[in-house]
Parts: structure tokens; C-alpha cells; sequence
């Protein structure tokens, strides 16, 4: 990671070796080891320390929390995924294999028919707090059926087959949807730019009007129209420079000209239903 620090990629450039080299390695250790709680927090801090400052030193900067970027697109996030929550998901079937047998005391061919009475359970005094958590999941979701066959379920898919992405799906914090998503991230688009409309439509842009909330000697008169603090919504709505270019913009396409993310989230949100060439133009402007 020290080594791609100095090649100077952007932020979407820095989020895709994340998601596609960092994640695939720590997938695989996870996939093997439970990690300690301390190697997690430190891969997640030098994660972060390269994504927001191209760096493996320090994590201040940040714009956005660790946790806010692991939440699916579709929920505000980037679409990474919390290790904490990945480094559970995938060794349950190690979790409650072997050693939950070993501790059960049953002999590892036991059958289900060994804790089933009728059509109730009859599980024998818990000997590991595992072993317990099951027992009152089992009891409190599941009736059995004396004559079922014994068969492997997976409640949390559809399919009822195990698979480590559903169970992250599964017991990751979820988020409602947020309605602009598909403004900012969509196939043909240009990474680079939808990073920056994400980090715009959160408000956490490094514009003069957030920089003196830190630094109050700061002058965070727009630059452009020196008449107005520099927000987000006065940089890209407001500010009459913006305006002159929202006024090409309607002459070029059909977009008005519109006064705030949220109007322009709620006119796109009527158009980009369709996946035609037209719409991705538009939604790339
Ligand atoms: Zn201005």
C-alpha cells in the first residue's frame, strides 16, 4: 500500500484497489482465520489513512467514517465491506461444526432424530455458550417434524444454500435506501466524477465554508463570485457562475435549471428509470 501512496491515484482510483486487491486478501485470511480485533482495526485504519490521504500514516481527513463506507451503494455507501462483519460471516460453518458436535457430546454422525421428541426438541443441558445461543435459535424459530429427512438449511438464503455474501448481507447494520444513488453511480459512468458528485451530495466536499468551521480566520468568500459563502449548494447551485453554466446546460439538453441537490435529485429521479444512451448523457452532466 506504501507503494501505490506515492503514484498519486485519485480517490476513485484509491477506492478500486481497496475494494479489489485490499478486500480480496483480507477475504481470504477471513475466509481461513478469525482475525483479532487489533489487526482488523489496523487494516481498516490503514485502509481509510489511503483512501483519504494517499498515505499509510495518518487517518485525519477523513470525510466520511469507516462505517458510513461500508454500506451497500444503494444505502449511501461505497460498497466496501466491514471486516469486523466479514470476519464473522465467513467462518460460521467452522464456528458451528466440529467443536459444537465435540462439546455436544453426540457422536459427529448423530442425526437430528437424537434431539427431536414428536414434534418438539429435546436438546440435552448446553455445554458451551455456543451451544446455547443454538438451542434458543432452534427453539425459538424452528418446529421440528419427526419424520422430516435430515437435510442442511441455510435460513438467511433464498436458496437455502450457505454462502458467505448472503450472511454478510445478512448480519451487516442495513441502512434505508437513499434515492440518488442511481444519479451517482450507474454503468457507463466516469468513476472519478461519481466519487466527487458522493462526496458533494453528502456535503463533505473541502469547500471554504466547511475549512472555517475548523479555521474561523478562514475567508470562505466564493472565488469565483466573491459574493457568498463557498458551500456545496452556492458552488454547484447558487453562485452566479454556476448559473451561467446550468443556462448552457438547458440550452444543450433538457435539464432547467434547477437551485439545490435535492431539486435536481428529485427532477433526475423521474428520468433515469430508463437505461438509454440518452439517459446516461444526461445523468454524466
Ligand atoms: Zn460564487
Amino acid at each position: 500500500m506504501s507503494s501505490w501512496a506515492s503514484k498519486h491515484f485519485s480517490f476513485a482510483g484509491r477506492l478500486q484497489l481497496i475494494s479489489s486487491v485490499i478486500q480480496g486478501i483480507t477475504t481470504f485470511w477471513c475466509s481461513t482465520f478469525i482475525l483479532p480485533k487489533k489487526v482488523i482495526k489496523e487494516v481498516e485504519r490503514l485502509c481509510a489513512a489511503f483512501l483519504w490521504q494517499s498515505s499509510t500514516e495518518s487517518t485525519r481527513g477523513a470525510k466520511v467514517n469507516w462505517l458510513s463506507l461500508c454500506h451497500p451503494k444503494q444505502e449511501g455507501g461505497l460498497g466496501l465491506r466491514s471486516l469486523m462483519h466479514w470476519n464473522v460471516a465467513w467462518p460460521l460453518v467452522e464456528n458451528f461444526g466440529a467443536q459444537i458436535v465435540q462439546d455436544s457430546g453426540f457422536s459427529s454422525q448423530a442425526k437430528l432424530e437424537v434431539v427431536v421428541n414428536g414434534n418438539f426438541w429435546k436438546w440435552p443441558p448446553a455445554r458451551s455458550p455456543q451451544l446455547l445461543d443454538i438451542q434458543i435459535v432452534l427453539c425459538d424459530r424452528l418446529y421440528p417434524k419427526e419424520r422430516d429427512k435430515d437435510i442442511v438449511i441455510w435460513i438467511p438464503s433464498a436458496s437455502r444454500t450457505y454462502t458467505a455474501g448472503r450472511t454478510w448481507h445478512w448480519i451487516r447494520s442495513k441502512q434505508s435506501s437513499v434515492p440518488w444513488h442511481r444519479l451517482v453511480w450507474f454503468s457507463r459512468q466516469i468513476p472519478k466524477h461519481s466519487f466527487i458528485s458522493w462526496l458533494a451530495i453528502l456535503d463533505r466536499l473541502t469547500t471554504k465554508a466547511r475549512q472555517k468551521k475548523w479555521s474561523p480566520n478562514i475567508d470562505d468568500t466564493c472565488v469565483l463570485c466573491n459574493n457568498g459563502s463557498e458551500t456545496v449548494e452556492h458552488l454547484f447551485f447558487k453562485c452566479s457562475y454556476a448559473k451561467c453554466v446550468w443556462k448552457r446546460l438547458s440550452v444543450m439538453s433538457e435539464i432547467p435549471y434547477l437551485d439545490s441537490w435535492q431539486q435536481l435529485v428529485l427532477w433526475m429521479g423521474k428520468r433515469i428509470r430508463k437505461k438509454s444512451l440518452y439517459q446516461t448523457l444526461i445523468k454524466l452532466m
